[in-house]
Order: structure tokens, then sequence, then C-alpha cells
């Protein structure tokens, strides 16, 4: 915390200073660091005065803050009372969600059932919180001048409202592919329609495939080998000096996470190896993290070297995309091609199309605020069931609970967070199509990548598209990243 105030007035001091000589940016001694001045001077309209920028942080901490605190501390301190195989249980939030994956129908019900039943009677919190939070931002909009209230988001990622408008746009015109998908899925699941807990659900003719430790190195070590060579020996070089903690023990944390240290100090990876195809996937993801650093912190310094959300995922979905191909390619049934398909297709539909119904619905909070209309729970549950519905149309049957979804995000109750959903969509869709491209260029692509990766923040996104071609303002772009995703939900079909 005392860090990142500190480190906030060094940006306040220096944009002061480039308000006063905007000439600094272009200043051929800085060069180097051009593009850092030119993100802080951006922000320059909208920074206050330092006791105003005081108030602020204090403000947020007794008020956001608190909301934000209130609903961690009423998820954590919860218990649910669900009865599995015969026993009746009860469970606190983190292990009942487990239960949103099982292979049984009836439990992934039940398990959603009864969480969103007991967050929909405290709705009056929840929207309480809510709408101090969205008000609180829309007051901060103003006086901080901006024109809309994504303003703040767009400039903390580095990228434009034009760029976001034609991504989410090219989402709208495309929700079509994905309710094919989902439909496929149902087929696959033999049901006629599929209901909200088998959205993600794992395939019930899924085979048992088991991956030793070494078996799974082989597997993502080719994978990044056959893209280029270097990226598969540094990769390899992580096994090799034993840099990725992949055992199964108590105490434990769970999750897994990539640390990597800068100047091109090797990166630390922890996870839980299961030996499941989720947890390949995890490894290859995690490792994508470690080569994405190895190339951008060797290249650049550190204020070059922070990377937004809307990047941060390339070497790491980049990476699962080519372990998808590898897999395929090595498949020996339809069952286990299915399985590795409908794995991708999971994960592409939850960060391009659910995640862009958040977005859909942040935005619609505020048009209603702006409106003057009051938030409360069933008008924030309708805004919501409108926001999904426009993406997941007559494809899925949804608990009626369900309608009471939005309140367990916790991003939504945090100070300095509005509309952070649109990067999850900007990075998916950007890898896919980034890889589309690569399959189209073959090697040539090769080269552009590591440059990408390479260049970490040192550049907008806007910028790195540039170099490969491509302008994202442009629906084109992410038409790219669409096709690629059709590819696969083609390849899906065939297997029928
Ligand atoms: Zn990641």
């Amino acid at each position: 915390m005392k860090v990142g105030q500190t480190l906030a007035f060094i940006d306040i001091e220096l944009g002061k200073l480039l308000a006063e000589k905007p000439s600094l940016v272009t200043d051929p001694t800085l060069r180097e660091y051009k593009h850092y001045l030119e993100r802080i001077l951006r922000r320059v309209p909208h920074m206050l005065s330092e006791n105003e920028e005081q108030l602020i942080i204090m403000k947020d901490k007794s008020g956001i803050g608190a909301w934000q605190m209130l609903q961690g501390d009423w998820l954590s301190t919860r218990t649910f009372d669900i009865e599995i195989e015969g026993k009746k249980k009860r469970l606190p939030y983190g292990e009942i969600i487990g239960f949103y994956q099982s292979p049984d129908r009836d439990l992934r019900k039940r398990a959603n059932q009864i969480v969103y039943e007991k967050l929909g009677k405290d709705e009056l919190v929840w929207a309480s919180a809510l709408r101090a939070v969205c008000e609180d931002h829309l007051q901060i909009c103003k006086l901080r001048k901006y024109p809309v209230a994504m303003t703040q988001s767009v400039i903390a990622n580095d990228v434009d409202q034009q760029a976001i408008d034609s991504l989410m746009s090219t989402i709208e015109k495309n929700v079509g592919l994905y309710q094919r998908y989902l439909r496929l899925k149902a087929k696959l699941m033999g049901l006629d329609k599929l209901a909200n807990y088998d959205v993600v659900a794992p395939l019930p003719n899924a085979p048992e495939m088991d991956y030793a430790w070494e078996k799974a190195r082989g597997e993502v070590v080719e994978a990044y080998g056959e893209f280029d060579g270097e990226l598969g020996g540094w990769v390899d070089e992580m096994f090799e000096r034993r840099h990725i903690d992949g055992e199964v023990r108590k105490g434990k944390r769970s999750g897994a996470f990539c640390s990597s240290w800068l100047a091109g100090k090797s990166a630390y990876i922890l996870q839980s190896f299961n030996r499941r195809l989720g947890d390949v996937y995890t490894l290859v993801h995690e490792l994508g993290h470690a080569v994405h650093a190895y190339l951008g912190s060797r290249t650049q310094k550190p204020s070059n070297y922070e990377i937004g959300s809307c990047i941060a995922e390339t070497g790491s979905t980049f990476g699962e995309l080519l372990l998808t191909e590898r897999l395929l390619s090595k498949a020996k049934t339809k069952e286990e091609k299915q399985a590795i398909l409908a794995n991708v297709l999971d994960e592409f539909g939850m960060a391009a199309f659910q995640v862009s119904a958040r977005v859909f619905f942040e935005q619609s909070m505020y048009d209603l605020i702006e409106r003057g209309e009051f938030l409360d729970g069933e008008t924030v549950a309708k805004l919501w069931v409108a926001a999904r519905d426009k993406i997941y149309g007559d494809s899925v049957d949804w608990l009626e609970v369900m309608k009471w979804e939005w309140t367990m995000k916790p991003h939504y109750y945090m100070a300095n967070y509005r509309f952070y959903n649109y990067p999850y969509v900007f990075a998916q869709l950007f890898v896919f199509a980034l890889y589309r491209l690569y399959k189209e260029e073959g090697r040539s692509f090769v080269s552009k990548l590591k440059k990408l990766l390479a260049a970490g923040s040192s550049k907008s996104p806007r910028e790195l598209a540039a170099e490969v071609g491509f302008d994202i303002t442009d629906e084109g772009f992410w038409e790219k990243g669409i096709k690629q995703a059709e590819e696969f939900i083609d390849r899906l079909e065939q297997t029928l």
C-alpha cells in the first residue's frame, strides 16, 4: 500500500513536469521511455491536486474498501448445506463451488442452487454496495473529467475507446458462433439443451488422460519447441533447473502462478500437478508467462515492463494453443479429440463471451444511474439477466437463482477497478487472432511474436498489433480471432 502510494506520487510529479513541458515525450535522450511518458501524459488532464489525491485514497479506504471487505468476509464466513453421496455436509464457499465442475450433473445443479439462493437472500446488501460503488465512480469521473464511465479503465489499460468498441461489437456480432458451440456441446453431453451448470462441465465420455510429470514435460517442451527451438530450450531449462514446483502436498496454497524477476533473472512456477489434462494446460500456460518474462525482462527497463492485462496473456494463451494443436495431432480416439477441443473452447467461451456479458452488464448499470433510476436488487438482477441473454440467447436454460450471479464477483466491489472485464475479452481474442496469423503465415510469424513479447509495455497494444500488420480499431482484426475459434468448433463438429 505504502509503496503504491509513493509510486503514485512519482507519476503525479512526472505528470506535473510533462504538463509544463509536453515536448519531453519526444525528447531524443528519453527515447527509451517514450511510451512510459506518453502513458503518464494521457493521465495528466485527469490528475487532481496532491491533497485531493490523498483524500481519495483516504475515502476509498473506509468507502469502497469497506464494501469490498464486507463482500469478502460475507463469502468466507458463510457455510452451505449440501448432501453428497447420501451424507449431509456443511461446506464453506471455496469448497462448494468445486462441485460446479463435478461429473455428477445433479450435484452441479444442487451446488449452484444452494449457493445462489443464499446469495440472493442478501440482495439488499449487494445492491447497496454496488449502488454506492457505481455512484462513487460517477462522481470521481466528473471530478477527474472523464468523458464516460469506461475512460479511466481504458487509459489504465493503455488502449483506446475505439479499439474496445470494435472488440465488443465483434463479440456481439458473433454470439451466434458461441451459441453454436453450446448446442454442439449439449449434443456431446446427450442433452437437448445445456443448463447453466453444464456450460463448463466436463464431457461425460471424456477419457481418463493420465499425464506423468515427464510425459507432461515432453508435451509442453515440444509444443513450444515445434514453434521455435529457442523457446523450447528455455522451457526445458525451467524443468532442468527445477524451477517448477508441481508437487501436490498438504498445506500448499491452491492455484498456479509464475513469478518472474526483473532484468532477465529466471522465473519460478508454482502449481499442484494432478496428472490431468487440465494440469498440463496450467503448466503450458504458466510456462508461457515465463517465456514472456524471459523475452521482455531481458530487453526492457523495469518501467517498460509493466505488462497490462490486455497483453499479459499473450505468451500463456499462445502456448495453450500450441499444446492444443500438438495434442490433437496425437489423439487416437474421437473422445480424446472431443475432450481436448471442448477444453479449449470452454475456456475461450468463458473469457471471450461470458465475460462480455459482464461488460454489457456494468455499462447498463451506469446508463441506468445516469437516467436517474434507482438500483435495487431486482433491478440489478434484471440488468444482469438482460446482458447474459444477449450472449446466450436461448441456447442455455438458467436456474431462476442465477439472476444473482453478479453478487459473488469480488471485482465489482474493488476500488479503482471499474470495467475490469473487457481486458479478458481483449486478451483472449487478441491471442486467437495472433494464432490465426501464425497458421496463415507459418514460420515467418515466429520472429514477429517473439518481438511482440520482448516489447513488454514499451509499446501500446495498438502499436504492437500494428507491427504484425493489424489495426485493433478495425473489426477485421478481431474477426481473425473469431475465425480461429470457428475452426476449432468445425473440428469438434466433425468428430460427431
Ligand atoms: Zn495467466
